[in-house]
Parts: structure tokens; sequence; C-alpha cells
């Protein structure tokens, strides 16, 4: 019995033990292993979405860095517009990017080249400012950016443009600088609600950045139009020279002709003072003439007037100019001087345009050199390059005009002590001399001189001038 009895008692521990061990198990359970399983997976949670948070953080800095690099480095404002646009793309993953500028000119939104995921034809797309039922018109006037989860049935957007390029997430952005709104950048998704309000904030610094050079874009379209502008008025202008100096060119020939014809007494007897009027006639007609020359001449060097190069004995061009000059500058009590060594190489010219830029350096140096004056011109081998300089000891050109000298119609402030002219002279022999492949330029003292100096090409052959 007692054998029994110790039996039971034991079975009875045993099974209190056992259910004091259960009871402790599920009470440690419940109470601290749950509460710690539960922390230790909120925890993992966390820190699988600070992994996520963090990369998408610098993900996004990646953007923005790429965007930074891109505008900065970019020179062509297009080409770095169409840049961001990739970079976008590739970042939000998204099924149309573009840049839509606001044209003053015609009061327009305007889709620009380079956009993302637009037919070609669609690249025209262009909405009026006065379009509120455009999503991007209210952006582009209010200044604040908007996100539709389905464009296609959105109040806010025009329902049609959205079907018609698929898009049913749309967000759309301002693009501005300090002082106005540019235009908007407008990025959409074939999914339904893919853009995110963080999607958005990261949109809205792109387009911060991008700002700059969306103004330089649209400054150089006002510049090209500018420029596009003022070439048409440059070609009417050139176009109306020509066309006046042609038509001046044969009454200003009948004049002359009758002028010398009664000068040499064919027509009769002349008095005095009908010699004298006629005299005068003749000297203000033969200045016209030279005018209507020189600027026929301009209009054809403007037009493209080709130079036909030959080698070219520049010691004949120049003696040829000197004689043509000394007579006049000699009744003005001024000397030419005219150096040329041994040999000189021939050069590549052409020559009748060349002698007009002799001519004019010579007459320039004799115009503008006092009575008593002297005027030196020289030819030099430079090697490769035949040089010729026309010297003078007159009147020089004050510092303020030399960086001006060879504009068209420009005269130094001097310049009419030295006599009339028509300040084209100079432009034309820069052009001649340049159409040669070579260059001009010019040494100046106020009151003291200026020498003149050109060079052009030597001719292969080298054939020796004496
Ligand atoms: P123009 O002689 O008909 O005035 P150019 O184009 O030949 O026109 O010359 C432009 C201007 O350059 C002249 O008006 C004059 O002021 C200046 N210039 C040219 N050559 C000389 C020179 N040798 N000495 C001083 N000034 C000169």
């Amino acid at each position: 019995m007692s054998e029994l009895s110790a039996t039971a008692t034991f079975v009875l521990l045993a099974v209190t033990a056992a259910f004091a061990a259960f009871a402790a198990y599920w009470y440690l359970r419940f109470e601290r292993v749950l509460p710690l399983e539960r922390q230790l997976r909120r925890l993992g949670e966390k820190a699988e979405g600070l992994r996520r948070f963090s990369i998408r953080k610098s993900r996004e800095a990646k953007t923005l860095v790429d965007v930074a690099a891109t505008v900065t480095h970019d020179r062509q404002t297009q080409s770095a517009l169409g840049a961001v646009v990739a970079i976008i793309a590739r970042y939000l993953e998204a099924d149309m990017v573009a840049f839509l500028l606001a044209d003053e000119a015609t009061g327009e939104l305007v889709v620009q080249p380079g956009a993302y995921g637009l037919a070609s034809e669609e690249l025209l797309y262009r909405v009026p400012l006065t379009d509120e039922a455009s999503s991007s018109v209210r952006v582009f006037k209010n200044g604040e950016s908007f996100l539709a989860g389905d464009a296609q049935n959105d109040p806010g957007t025009i329902a049609r443009y959205a079907r018609l390029w698929k898009i049913h997430s749309l967000m759309t952005v301002p693009i501005a600088t300090e002082s106005r709104t540019l235009g908007v950048l407008r990025v959409g998704s074939f999914k339904r609600d893919f853009f995110k309000k963080e999607h958005l904030d990261l949109l809205s610094v792109i387009a911060g950045e991008t700002a700059v050079i969306v103004e330089t874009a649209v400054l150089n379209r006002k510049l090209s139009r500018t420029a596009e502008q003022l070439g048409a008025l440059n070609r009417m202008k050139d176009d109306f020279v020509s066309l006046v100096s042609h038509e001046f060119k044969t009454p200003l020939t009948t004049i002359m002709g009758f002028i010398t014809v009664m000068l040499d007494g064919d027509t009769g007897e002349l008095t005095d003072q009908q010699r004298k009027f006629l005299n005068v006639t003749k000297t203000a007609v033969k200045r016209l003439e030279y005018l209507v020359t020189e600027l026929l001449d301009l209009s054809k060097l403007e037009a493209g007037a080709h130079m036909e190069l030959r080698p070219l004995n520049l010691a004949d061009l120049l003696r040829a100019s000197v004689e043509r000059q000394r007579g006049g500058a000699e009744i003005a009590g001024k000397t030419i001087i005219c150096e040329l060594p041994e040999a000189v190489p021939w050069a590549m010219g052409d020559e009748r345009w060349l002698t007009l830029v002799v001519d004019n350096l010579l007459s320039n140096a004799v115009k503008f050199t006092r009575p008593g004056g002297r005027v030196n011109a020289s030819l030099a081998d430079k090697g490769d390059f035949v040089m010729v300089c026309v010297a003078d000891d007159g009147l020089g050109i004050p510092a303020e005009d030399r960086e001006h000298i060879f504009e068209k119609f420009y005269r130094a402030r001097n310049a009419a002590q030295g006599g009339a002219g028509t300040g084209l002279g100079l432009a034309i022999a820069r052009d001649i001399v340049l159409k040669h492949g070579g260059k001009i330029w010019f040494e100046s003292e106020t009151g003291k001189g200026t020498k003149f100096c050109f060079v052009v090409s030597t001719s292969r052959q080298r054939e020796a001038v004496l």
C-alpha cells in the first residue's frame, strides 16, 4: 500500500511539475518571448524601410548629381535639355518626359526638341496659354506642381491628350528662375498611380536645377530670331546698295562725258566762269563715281566674289600703283618713295582685287600726309608670305579710332583734315586680303604717321623678280 501511495505521490508530483513547466513555458512565451519577437520583427521592418529609403535617396542624389553635371558642362543648351530628359526618364522609369517652354511671340507652351516618348509629329504639340483646361497651363500660371494618378479620367487634365499618349500617371512642375516662370516639365507613365509625392518633390528640385539652361535656351532662341531678322535686313540693304549703285553708274558716265566734251571746247568757247563751274562739277562727279565704284566693289565682295588666285608679280603691281599716284602727290607737295628689294618671290593673288588694296593704301597715305610729307611703299620676302607696306609721316590715327578703322563707313575723327572720303576703302581692302587667306594690319602714332602692311601667300613657283 505504501508502495502504491509512493507511486501516486510521485505521479502527482510529476504531473504538477509538468504542469508548472507548461505554465511557465506559456507564461514566458506570452509575456516575454512574443513581445520580444514582435519588437524584433518591427525592428527588421524598420531596417528594411531604412535600407530602401537610403537606396532611394542615393539614387535621387545620383540623379541630381547627373542633372547638375549636365547643366554645368553641356554648353549646347538644346542637347543639355535632351540629356536631362534622358536622366529623368531613366530614374523615374517614365514613359514620357517633355519640357514645354513659353513662346512669348505666339503665347503658347511649346514642346521642346529632345522630348522622350513622343512621336515626331507630337513634338509639334503646343498649347495656348489661354487654355486653362490644360494642367500644364495652370502649373505655368500658378506655379504649383500637379500630380494625377489617372490623367485619362481626371477632370484637371485634357483627357484627349492623355489618351493620345496612353498616359495614366502624370506629374507637371513649373520651371522658374527667381524673376519669372519659363515653362513646365511634364512626366508621364503608362501605369496608374505610378508616381508618388516623393517623385514630385524630386522633379521639382530637378526643374529648379535646369532653370538656368532653360533660360539660356530661351535667350538663344530670341538671339537667333533677331540674327535672322538682321540677316534679312542686311540682305535687303545689300540688294538696295547694289541696285542704286548700278542705276547711278550710267547717268554719271553720261554727265562726265558731256562735261569733258564741254571742257575740251567741243561745244564752243567757254567763259572763265563757265570753265570754273564745270571743273567744280567734274570734281563732284568724280567723287560720286568713286563712291559708286566702292559701293559696287563692296557689294560684290559681300555677295561672295571669288578671288582668281594666280602667280602675281607684286613688285610690278606696287610700282604701277605708285606711278599712277605720283603726279597727284607731287602737285600736293608730297613725295612717294618706292623701295623694292633685289629679288622677291611672286605672290598668289588676284591682280584686279589686290590692285584695289594697294591703290587704297597708297591714296590714303598721300591723302593723310601734310604737304612736304613722305610716303614710303615697300615689299619684303617673308618666306611663305610676301609683305607689302605703305608708311607715311602724316596725321596718324587717333587711339580711340584704331579698333574701328576697318569697319564699313568708319572715318577717324581727324579724317576731315585729309579731305573727303567714304570710309569704305579699308573695309574693302581687309575683305580682299582675308579672301586671299592673308592678313592686314597697321601701326600708327597720332601726329607722327601710320604704316599699313598686308601679307599674301608666296607662289609655289617662287619666281624671283628684280
Ligand atoms: P576714306 O579714306 O575714304 O575715308 P578708308 O576706309 O580708306 O576711307 O579709311 C578709313 C579711315 O581710316 C580714314 O577716313 C582715316 O580716318 C583713316 N586712315 C586710313 N589710312 C590712313 C592713314 N594713312 N593715315 C591716317 N589715317 C588713315
